[in-house]
């Protein structure tokens, strides 16, 4: 098996750039009436402090 680079080593990194390809957005902001998605928990969180 070959080594994968680096940033692919963990799963949860993997998934994300999945993400990053398919659009998908996993992470929906818990406030009522904004329902926006966000295809990374970081950027949920930042949209939070906003908010
Ligand atoms: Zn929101």
């Amino acid at each position: 098996m070959q080594h994968l680079p680096k940033k692919f080593h963990t799963p949860s990194s993997l998934q994300t750039h999945t993400y990053s390809h398919t659009e998908e957005k996993p992470f929906k902001c818990p406030v009522e009436g904004c329902g926006r998605h966000f295809s990374v928990v970081s950027n949920l969180r930042c949209h939070q402090k906003f908010t």
